[in-house]
């Protein structure tokens, strides 16, 4: 299930992010930006970083915070801009081709990462 192995990266990521703080530090939050065409389920993602997350001592307390990027894309044909998804088969609703460019929806990146330091 790729959400597990998504979950894990973020848990390593912050991890690296927390040794290389002067001060022994814990996170409480993170975002992470992801784009719906990749096909990640919010819900299966969240669980899977709540489970995994207590094999990370200091990320017990991280709360994932999910920010939702739909798919834009233009198309192949007129270059037209249009939100593509599975509802209108990722083709443009202007003239019925298919994606060309995608402008945006392949993100997946940690965009902040809130830190407690230890007393
Ligand atoms: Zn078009």
């Amino acid at each position: 299930m790729h959400e597990t192995a998504i979950a894990k990266a973020i848990l390593d990521r912050i991890t690296d992010r927390l040794n290389n703080l002067h001060h022994a530090s814990n996170a409480t939050a993170v975002e992470v930006r992801v784009g719906e065409f990749r096909n990640v389920d919010p819900e299966s993602l969240s669980f899977a970083f709540d489970s995994l997350k207590k094999e990370y001592p200091t990320c017990i307390a991280c709360a994932l915070n999910l920010e939702l990027i739909e798919t834009r894309a233009l198309c192949k044909d007129g270059r037209h801009e249009y939100k593509a998804s599975a509802d209108n088969a990722y083709r443009c609703p202007n003239c019925g081709s298919a994606i060309g460019t995608l402008v945006s929806g392949k993100e997946l990146d940690i965009t902040k990462i809130v830190v407690s330091q230890n007393k």
